[in-house]
């Protein structure tokens, strides 16, 4: 029942079986402590061990515990919008099921929103352990993100709580494929960050490996940028540019009568050339799939079961 001040706190989980109980455990402390009304989502992401039964033992026990399971995985963004949907409260707080994100930072953040902010954004004040490919990869990844969306988005992160108005404003959106984090700041409204220290997991390990990395990075650049297709066209200026030069020096050859030479010319070229345009027709093809799965309009996810 909604009070007008009751924060919903929704955590997208997956495979996080020995987290539930714990997580809900510290978050109900603190906000009991702070009397700070709250109903907790737990969207349970089509786990495979007993996450979503964990949190219908959770909804038995307590009031402000509810459950919605996917029929698959669908991954996180997809399990964060599930949540906007069903959340009832006049603000809403996302944060991850292992507790990376302190809850001990919840209270902060209800109070600035009290205090009139519609966008409370968690920065990380560092990025935690990680090795140097990861931090390597992170960095390119986020001044490419950066850059498309204008905000700078290097230490962004999931943990974040939203305003009524806000979380409206993001439901509406059509994407079947949206990036919450910079979607939550591309929506605008008054916002204020509050750094945080990313915690290390205790329970569990983290769900993302290399190629899902990479896959996310992909995907997420080009749902907000247009840049790459660009880069097509900056190639196509370059090869241009070097086809008039080397142009005008066969001609000279020719008309010098030295030609004939230039083998190796020719097969750089081709190989240059040849590449170029993989890669371009790579980079136009992958937004023309992204187009192709816009335009099916399937729904971002499928609920199976809900609780609570
Ligand atoms: N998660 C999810 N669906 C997925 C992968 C992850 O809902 O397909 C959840 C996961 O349960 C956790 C949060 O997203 O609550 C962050 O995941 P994880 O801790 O694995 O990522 P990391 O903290 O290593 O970035
Ligand atoms: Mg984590």
């Amino acid at each position: 029942m909604s009070t007008g001040r009751e924060l919903s706190i929704i955590i997208p989980s997956y495979n996080e079986q020995d987290n539930i109980q714990r997580t809900f455990q510290t978050i109900d402390e603190i906000l009991t402590q702070n009397h700070i009304p709250y109903e907790i989502i737990f969207v349970d992401d089509g786990s495979k061990d007993l996450t979503f039964t964990r949190i219908q033992e959770l909804s038995l026990q307590s009031g402000q515990v509810k459950g919605i399971s996917f029929s698959r995985n669908f991954g996180k963004e997809a399990a964060i919008f599930a949540g906007l949907e069903s959340a009832g409260g006049a603000c809403c707080l996302i944060m991850d099921c292992d507790l990376q994100h302190p809850p001990q930072l919840i209270p902060e953040m209800y109070h600035l929103w009290q205090e009139g902010y519609e966008v409370v954004e968690g920065i990380k004040a560092s990025r935690g352990k990680e090795n140097l490919l990861h931090t390597f990869s992170a960095n390119t990844f986020y001044s490419l993100i950066s850059r498309a969306t204008g905000i700078d988005m290097s230490r962004a992160s999931d943990f974040k709580l939203l305003d009524r108005k806000a979380m409206d404003a993001l439901l509406i959106m059509p994407e079947r494929a949206p990036f919450f984090r910079a979607l939550s700041s591309w929506v605008g409204f008054k916002t204020t960050i509050l750094p945080f220290e990313v915690q290390e997991r205790d329970i569990g390990v983290s769900k993302w490996s290399v190629w899902s990395l990479t896959k996310y990075a992909v995907q997420n650049i080009t749902s907000f940028s247009g840049a790459p297709m660009q880069l097509v066209s900056l190639l196509g200026f370059i090869m241009f540019f070097a086809s008039v030069i080397l142009g005008i020096q066969s001609l000279y050859r020719y008309f010098t009568g030295t030609a004939l030479e230039g083998f190796t010319t020719v097969i750089l070229l081709q190989l240059i050339i040849g590449s170029v345009l993989m890669i371009s027709l790579g980079i136009i093809g992958h937004y023309i799939s992204r187009i192709y799965d816009e335009i099916k309009a399937r729904p971002r996810y499928i609920i199976s079961k809900r609780c609570g």
